[in-house]
């Protein structure tokens, strides 16, 4: 760590800087729309990146990889990342999934201004662009309206192993192709009626490369465009041409575009031939997708468990969305450094949920204040404590509230808690009769409560069926800690505690891993029955004075149980709702 992380995009972009390969590009007065002037008006000889997220769904983890990458690759270049609306495809797109990925970004810590310029873009906002470069193509003999079914198309295509054959009306003329191309855009064909086609070789080897569609026919309302077109860019055609009207330099995606990449380039080389767009083209990179283990990343399916109510919504915490990691307490900083850790490759792999979790974990260690909580309390009686402190005596007690502050940092003031004569500890840090090893609280034991007194168990009462209702110790005096000689008596362990008298009642939400297997949407699995019944367990527990004044989405290390959060939604002061991030130490998969 301290070193800058390395990979092979990171060589790509030194050495163009090198070489210089965008120092030379003409920005001013190139082709293209108003959107595109603006997008290219500054600082040539930087890179430029975009994370282009369709607003169909909320992000989740495998966007923040994506958006670390993209936006950490411009920040580290001093380059410029856009934030781009891939937004071509009119049914799915809504405003509340536009607004819903502005904060995900942003809060992640990444902006898309740059020199005072607002770098958000929306790619419905070039379809007039596109609708041209569609036209130049036909004109140019480049592309072809195909009246063919929908059938016949893809009988035509072949497969991996056979060439595809010519469409009857491959050989249409430009001028007729114009003619009906302006007819579909016109709304005089119905849906799916025709397609624009690029005039390229049925025989390639290269599937997507025999003559793919870059436009169809859809009588649909778009957010943006609303009724003005009928006919829309299909995403391999959009995509090249939104990098270039924005001046991209490296155009970063999963590896699942590496065979569109001819089609990228070669698109992008008919347009610059005919003087549409200006060189040097961007140019695709692809890297590996982050596949995590134990979660499903697809915005069709984080929907399915929204819609069908497997989840309370897309912020639920057990979601690994952006805004349900958010929920659940993760820090922007703790995802940041799951990126960088994952690193970037070309290489198919599986990322194991602990490294999210250790990332946490390392990001809070230093930052996150200490509480005490019982989450399934059971009463513990001193009873000596009147005789011994007079009755109803409440004796003040501290704890640091960061043990170990980050360098630089004033250590924060000490947590303030009172112990009398009843106080709430874990129902399984009492045994009547003690397992093998056990150091904990059994009859004729000592331990210490944690900032408190050396205590000495006694014995317990249960209820008729057989339940323990209080477990009795005496408090063993002159043992306070931070009071000379409280180390004279030896104890073999420490348990937390909260005070009865002062301990504040809190709901605690115990999160688990949403399925029960590691690749729960891998191979035709039918995810929905594997999730985990078991992945949310709620508790009422107590905490320690100083947490019921916490604020929402403050985050806490309980001692000895795990890295919580006050939720953001539902906790108030004086009702305190909490969220179990994580346990202290990596329990995944045992
Ligand atoms: P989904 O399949 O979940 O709908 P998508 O790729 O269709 O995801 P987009 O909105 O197109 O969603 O994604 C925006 C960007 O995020 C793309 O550039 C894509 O490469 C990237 N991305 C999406 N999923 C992952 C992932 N699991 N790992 C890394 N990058 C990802
Ligand atoms: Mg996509
Ligand atoms: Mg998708």
């Amino acid at each position: 760590e301290g070193t800058k992380p390395n990979n092979f995009l990171r060589h790509v972009i030194e050495n163009d800087l090198q070489q210089g390969t965008y120092a030379t590009r003409h920005w001013a007065g190139s082709p293209g729309d108003a959107a595109h002037q603006q997008a290219g008006a500054s600082d040539p000889a930087r890179i430029r990146t975009r994370f282009p997220p369709e607003p169909n769904g909320y992000l989740h983890v495998g966007h923040a990889k994506s958006i670390c990458l993209n936006f950490g690759l411009a920040r580290d270049y001093a380059g410029v990342c856009h934030l781009r609306f891939d937004d071509t495809n009119p049914e799915r797109e809504e405003q509340e999934y536009v607004d819903s990925i502005v904060d995900a970004v942003q809060w992640l810590g990444f902006d898309w201004q740059a020199n005072g310029t607002c770098h958000l873009y929306y790619a419905s906002n070039y379809f007039d662009f596109m609708f041209r470069a569609a036209e130049y193509l036909i004109g140019a003999g480049h592309a072809y309206v195909d009246e063919q079914t929908p059938e016949e198309m893809r009988a035509r295509r072949g497969d991996f192993n056979t060439p595809g054959t010519d469409s009857p009306f491959r050989s249409r003329s430009a001028q007729e192709n114009l003619a009906r191309f302006r007819d579909m855009r016109q709304g005089l064909l119905p849906d799916g009626a025709a397609v624009l086609r690029a005039r390229i070789d049925m025989g390639h080897p290269n599937i997507n490369l025999r003559d793919p569609a870059i436009y169809r026919i859809k009588h649909a309302t778009h957010h943006n465009t609303g009724d003005k077109w009928c006919i829309y860019p299909m995403y391999t055609f959009a995509h090249p041409i939104e990098d270039a009207l924005e001046n991209i330099t490296h155009s970063i995606c999963t590896l699942e575009f590496e065979d569109q990449r001819p089609f990228y380039d070669w698109l992008l080389d008919r347009l610059r031939e005919g003087g549409l767009i200006n060189a040097p083209q961007p140019r695709q990179y692809e890297f590996a997708r982050l596949n995590l283990t134990y979660v499903v990343t697809s915005k069709r399916r984080l929907k399915q468990l929204v819609d069908d109510g497997h989840v309370a919504g897309w912020d639920d915490p057990r979601m690994p969305t952006i805004v349900g990691l958010r929920r659940r307490g993760y820090t922007p900083e703790s995802i940041q450094l799951f990126c960088e850790r994952i690193g970037v490759t070309k290489d198919y792999s599986w990322i194991d949920y602990s490294a999210l979790e250790g990332a946490l974990r390392d990001d809070l260690e230093h930052k996150a204040h200490r509480g005490m909580v019982v989450l399934y309390p059971v009463k513990l009686v001193l009873t000596n404590w009147d005789e011994l402190m007079g009755a109803g005596h409440l004796e003040p007690c501290t704890l640091p509230a960061l043990p170990h502050p980050p360098e630089g940092q004033p250590e924060p003031a000490a947590r303030r808690f009172t112990i009398g004569r009843e106080v709430w500890i874990e129902r399984d840090d009492f045994a009547e009769v003690p397992p093998k090893g056990y150091k904990r609280l059994f009859p004729g034991n000592r331990v210490r409560l944690k900032g408190g007194y050396v205590i000495e168990c006694t014995g317990c009462l249960k209820d008729a069926a057989g339940d323990i209702t209080e477990v009795h110790a005496t408090v063993v005096p002159d043992t306070k800690s931070g009071t000379p000689g409280a180390d004279s008596v030896k104890v073999k362990a420490a348990i937390t505690w909260v005070g009865v008298a002062d301990g504040v009642a809190a709901q605690v939400r115990l999160y688990d891993r949403l399925f029960t297997d590691p690749q729960p949407d891998a191979g035709g699995k039918d995810f929905i029955a594997l999730l985990n019944p078991g992945s949310l367990r709620t508790v009422r527990a107590y905490v320690e004075p100083s947490l019921a004044a916490a604020q929402p989405d403050q985050k806490f290390q309980f001692e000895r149980v795990g890295y919580f959060v006050a939720d953001r939604k539902d906790h108030r002061p004086g009702q305190p709702v909490f969220n179990r991030i994580t346990s202290l130490k990596d329990s995944w998969g045992k």
